[in-house]
């Protein structure tokens, strides 16, 4: 099933094996993989060796955490490299095509792009909805991958189930529902739907909601066909050694994680309700992630204003549907004072 949409240079791919697959066994003198015998002084015992190619025992914690068997679950330099890496598996260059649903995140244009993929594009609607009735008619052009970002960014909102569930059904090709912002709604994740739907692939991050943007490990669930396809191209050693070590510190403290995500939820609701009293504020739109879509009267000088005072946001507004608007991240209480205050400031002179 999953063979005839893989490309076919992939499928009859003789991946690189690594000195690490080749020999998995205990021993005690390793000459095998050209490594240096000694560390540095001051470096951690171990660095000198290569990192596990498929990171067995950081796939196992995943698994418990997770609830999905770890050979559903492919971990990647970030969730990026994922995007890149399905791009190349099942996009012919110069032939198939990508479906999103803009305004979304940029990382799906830019990897067509790189592999000379086409994009169709689905604008979402003026509540940042996938439009269902033009999802018949796009997925007549047979997209090869389609991506539903889910909380969206910038938007911030989610799909419903049901919006979500009517895509798969009537895809041909690979779903991807991105979940990066997922953990701060999760019961809007569609992680457990991998089980019935073999097209299906999600995304999730430590890079949000895990506080581990720069080790940069993302994830990706499937079946276990498309997870094998996936590291038979992937770079052998594709997570470094810090990076699975600094995961797998985190994956321990999921209780400290959700308590974190609950204060970040709280002050995105503070932080909406003091926004939304502002006379330059045209509309705050409703968020499931850990930041605010913001639409701004004037929101040029409204940036510039607040970069002139060391606080950066993102500017969105030339994104479609975003004209005005600024998008900007929750961040601790002390932060978002020093915003809101520099925006008071502002209103008071403009008074
Ligand atoms: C931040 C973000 C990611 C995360 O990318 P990483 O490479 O895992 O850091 C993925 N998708 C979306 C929509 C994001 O906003």
């Amino acid at each position: 099933m999953i063979e005839n949409l893989v490309r076919p240079n992939i499928l009859n791919l003789k991946p690189y094996s690594s000195a690490r697959d080749e020999f998995k066994g205990k021993a005690s003198v390793w000459l095998d993989a050209n490594e240096s015998p000694v560390v540095l002084p001051g470096v951690q015992t171990g660095m000198n060796r290569y990192p596990e190619p498929l990171q067995p025992e950081l796939k196992e914690k995943i698994s418990r955490i997770k609830g999905v068997p770890a050979n559903r679950i492919f971990i990647g330099n970030g969730s990026d490299e994922a995007v890149d890496l399905l791009f190349r598996v099942f996009c012919e260059p110069g032939r198939d095509k990508a479906l999103v649903f803009p305004p979304t995140y940029g990382m799906y244009g830019v990897c067509a792009a790189v592999n000379d993929v086409q994009v169709i594009e689905s604008l979402l609607d003026e509540q940042f909805s996938i439009n269902l009735k033009e999802i018949g008619k796009k997925t007549m052009e047979n997209p090869k991958l389609t991506f539903i970002c889910n909380p969206n960014n910038p938007t911030g909102n989610v799909q419903s189930h049901e919006t979500i569930r009517r895509i798969i059904e009537a895809s041909k090709g690979i779903v991807v529902v991105d979940e990066a912002y997922v953990d701060f709604c999760p019961e809007q994740s569609v992680l457990s739907w991998i089980e019935q739907y073999h097209n299906l692939v999600v995304l999730q991050t430590l890079s949000k909601a895990w506080g581990l943007a720069g080790a940069r490990i993302g994830l990706a669930f499937a079946s276990p066909e498309i997870i094998s396809v996936l590291n038979r191209v992937k770079f052998p050693y594709n997570i470094g050694k810090p990076s699975i070590e600094l995961a797998s510190a985190a994956l321990d403290q999921e209780q400290e994680i959700k308590e974190r995500v609950g204060e970040i939820i709280n002050q995105r609701n503070l932080l909406m309700n003091s926004l939304s009293a502002f006379t330059f504020v045209e509309k705050i739109f409703p968020s499931s992630a850990n930041f605010l879509l913001v639409k701004f009267r004037e929101s040029e000088k409204i940036y510039q204003y607040l970069a002139g005072k060391g606080i950066i946001v993102r500017d969105r507004s030339k994104q479609p549907g975003c004209k005005g608007c600024l998008r900007i991240t929750v961040g601790t209480q002390t932060e978002n004072k020093t915003l809101l205050k520099a925006l008071k400031e502002l209103e008071n002179k403009q008074q």
